[in-house]
């Protein structure tokens, strides 16, 4: 082993400066706090997703800063918008949910979309020197406990660096070795997903900028994205639950070029297109596994955490949400130094009563049949009522989104 040529001990250590490391590191900086966060990664970096933002992640942003999602990305060329879903069902039935905004109702979209390359190094940049240490290209590779510090053996390049930390954030992904170092990394299939991404140039029909989900007839329980890019790429890709894809020995990759290749309406629209890479795998960790987030010295964010919504497999408005609250829980444990698991005791209530209906909803499909499965989205995806519930709602979403504070209770 080597010896450590650097060390430093810092009230809070985030690990990973994902959407949720850089988030809770915003708020923090936000609140004066100082702070340490590392990340194994030099940014700009890739990381294999459908590159969806939701309204939750624009309602972040402008909590930070009102007015961020306007001055800084509405007119984005990195950014495209979208106010319509696209529902593909099977080759003769789809639906589509369309929002038009009114003359006097918000000129932003319900839905962005930008390459995580981007939109990752543009919440990074955001990182405020004051009060964050960044270690960029540094990665946490031992962590130890003592009572209810840590001590954080990490590298960059060829300098080993140990850092004593009262409080660490994990928010270092999937592979989380904040939560190996806890004992917790097993997988649980039923509450995990397997995902891939292909970034592509050139399909037709994607004038209408939908954001565009396909339910193969082949495998009723997995579902295939096609999200438009700027420049005329796409994010497609699909994913499905891992069980399933035990059980059923599927090769995701087989099943996107089986899809692409011979399904009656993508053929021809993917006919001249060109793919700009091989698929790229990665997990999802859904939020229905309900992990226990935080601990005496620990608290865990976004995909470390578990925290996708299982129904979509949204993760970057969760990561970022659960950022966010973990500032608050932060803010309060500082004042009274206390960082042991009684400061965070409500943090768990304040995550999962925004994730609790898709977790519902999630074990009600999950124990359905995949035929009763198809028959319930095709039925609830084409009835008027959606349609109608979708046009009635969507302002006000966006409404929320871009003038509530989001109210976390600490006690
Ligand atoms: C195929 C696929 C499609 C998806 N599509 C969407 C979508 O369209 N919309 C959406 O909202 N969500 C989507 N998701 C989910 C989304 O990508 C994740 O939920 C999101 O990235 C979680 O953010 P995070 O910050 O928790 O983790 P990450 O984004 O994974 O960031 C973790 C960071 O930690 C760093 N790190 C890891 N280990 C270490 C270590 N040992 N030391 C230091 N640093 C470390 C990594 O370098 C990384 O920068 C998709 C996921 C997949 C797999």
């Amino acid at each position: 082993m080597n010896s450590t040529d650097t060390k430093i001990k810092t009230a809070i250590c985030i690990i990973g400066a994902g959407p949720a490391g850089a988030t809770t590191s915003l708020f923090l900086s936000k609140m004066k706090i100082p702070h340490v966060i590392i990340d194994a990664a030099e940014f700009p970096r890739d990381k294999v997703c459908g590159d969806g933002l939701d309204l939750k992640v624009m309602r972040v942003l402008n909590n930070l800063e009102p007015g961020l999602v306007e001055r800084e990305i509405l007119n984005n060329e990195n950014f495209t918008q979208s106010n319509s879903v696209c529902i593909h069902i099977n080759e003769k039935k789809k639906a589509v949910l369309k929002y038009t905004p009114k003359l006097n109702e918000s000129i932003f979209p319900f839905f962005f979309f930008s390459k995580r390359n981007y939109f990752d190094n543009f919440l990074v940049k955001k990182i405020n020197p004051t009060y964050a240490t960044f270690l960029q290209g540094t990665k946490a590779e031992k962590i130890t406990w003592n009572g209810s510090e840590s001590t954080i053996i990490a590298k960059n390049n060829n300098t080993q660096i140990e850092i004593q930390a009262q409080l660490l954030v994990g928010a270092d992904g999937d592979h989380s070795v904040v939560l190996r170092s806890l004992g917790e990394r097993q997988i649980s299939r039923d509450n995990y997903a397997g995902g891939l991404r292909q970034y592509w140039k050139g399909i037709s029909d994607m004038e209408d900028n939908h954001l565009e989900i396909y339910l193969p007839k082949s495998l009723p329980l997995a579902y295939l994205w096609i999200f438009p890019l700027p420049n005329g790429e796409a994010n497609v890709g699909c994913g499905l639950q891992s069980t399933l894809i035990k059980k059923n020995h599927i090769n995701l990759k087989d099943l996107l070029n089986d899809i692409i290749t011979n399904d009656a309406v993508l053929k021809d629209r993917f006919k001249n297109a060109i793919p700009l890479e091989t698929p790229q795998g990665w997990g999802l960790p859904l939020a229905s596994l309900k992990r226990k987030i935080a601990g005496n010295g620990w608290l865990l964010t976004g995909d470390a955490g578990s925290l996708i919504y299982p129904t979509t497999g949204e993760g970057i408005g969760p990561a970022m949400m659960s950022g966010y609250i973990a500032a608050y829980f932060i803010k309060e444990a500082v004042a009274k130094n206390n960082f042991t698991e009684e400061s965070f005791t409500n943090y768990e209530r304040e995550i999962y009563k925004r994730l609790n209906d898709s977790i519902k909803i999630y074990r009600f499909l999950k124990n359905t049949s995949p035929i009763l499965y198809n028959f319930f989205i095709s039925y609830i995806a084409t009835h008027p009522f959606c349609k109608y519930y979708f046009k009635k709602n969507v302002a006000k979403w966006i409404e929320t989104a871009y003038t509530k504070k989001i109210d976390v209770a600490i006690s």
